[in-house]
């Protein structure tokens, strides 16, 4: 039988209460389409919103099989035995069917998962990135207001989803495997300039030699990607091993003591940026229920066959459209 919604009140009382079990329900109505639940999200989010803004915001992006999930699984624990509390989010544009995906999954953590310092949430699934990326910002803002002291936010690096996640948070890492492909020129342009840490995985075994090189090739590379007085770091880990954790973590920790003004100004610029973000897809999603996916079909058939130029199009489209809001 489907569960009642809580009310607002019952809402801001278990998170008074640090009750888990309200933050899930909690993430489960901002991820839910039906408009009154959109409704009494965005009522609780409003609430919610002057206790937020005080968590470390992390974001962890590479390719499927880095070690993404055993090293959020190393490092959340290493945190949580300092007794920091840490949720795990995830954006995973790929996943389209609800209640499961592939990124923050308990099952691919499962010390973590069963830690009562921790959260783990799964992507929520979406047709569109920017729906995934907005509740899981949403989410993050909802762990924030209970009380986590540090979001990982973890994603595989499809379509623009790296993007996303730098976007919403104050320091980003991307994981690489050296040997695996993962050089330099295969990460996509544009995303090295977001990143504030490179960490070669899987320091352990026979791999000594090529870690160190892989090392030394990201470490040149980032060098001339100084931004506003942090150079990004190139670290080495054994997820496996738990090596290099106490490291990265120090690094972390080095960046918020010397980035505070930074990163005000940071978050301030991420929020014209989600709000610039909300425009265009309320905009586009108004624009495509008003004109219907069906004339803008046909007008895509005029398009390909050359009957009418991309501009023509757009300015007949537009004219079929009055926005209401
Ligand atoms: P993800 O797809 O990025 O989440 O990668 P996983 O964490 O699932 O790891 C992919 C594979 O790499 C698994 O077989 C892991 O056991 C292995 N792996 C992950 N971290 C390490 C590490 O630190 N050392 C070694 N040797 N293997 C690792």
């Amino acid at each position: 039988m489907k569960k009642k919604s809580l009310s607002l009140d019952e809402f801001l009382e278990g998170f008074k209460t640090k009750n888990r079990t309200v933050l899930a329900r909690a993430i489960t109505l901002v991820e839910s389409e039906l408009p009154e639940h959109q409704d009494l999200a965005q009522k609780l989010l409003q609430k919610i919103l002057p206790a937020t803004g005080k968590s470390k915001r992390i974001g962890i992006s590479g390719t499927p099989g880095v070690g993404k999930s055993t090293f959020i699984e190393s490092f959340g624990k290493f945190l949580t035995s300092q007794d920091y509390t840490v949720a795990v989010l995830a954006v995973d544009p790929t996943s389209k069917v609800s209640g499961g995906s592939i990124l923050g999954d308990k099952t691919r953590m499962n010390e973590l998962a069963i830690d009562p310092m921790s959260f783990i949430r799964p992507s929520p699934s979406g047709e569109t990135l920017g729906g995934v990326a907005r509740r899981t910002r949403e989410a993050m803002l909802l762990c924030e207001a209970f009380g986590f002291d540090i979001i990982l936010i973890e994603t595989v690096g499809v379509g623009q989803s790296e993007v996303s996640v730098a976007e919403m948070s104050d320091f980003f890492m991307m994981l690489l495997q050296p040997g695996s492909g993962d050089d330099l020129q295969g990460i996509k342009r544009g995303i090295l300039e977001l990143v504030d840490m490179v960490v070669v995985t899987k320091d352990d075994g026979d791999n000594k030699v090529l870690i160190q090189k892989a090392r030394h090739d990201y470490e040149q590379a980032l060098h001339i990607l100084r931004h506003e007085g942090w150079t990004p770091r190139v670290r080495t880990c054994s997820a496996l091993e738990k090596r290099g954790l106490d490291t990265i973590w120090a690094d972390i920790n080095h960046f918020y003591d010397n980035q505070k003004q930074q990163l005000i100004s940071k978050r301030q610029t991420q929020l014209i940026q989600w709000m610039d973000q909300l425009v265009k897809e309320s905009l586009l999603k108004n624009f495509i229920n008003e004109v219907g996916l069906d004339t803008i079909e046909t007008f895509k058939e005029k398009v390909r066959s050359g009957e009418l130029t991309p501009y023509q199009t757009s300015q007949e489209l537009l004219k079929l459209y009055r926005y209401h809001s």
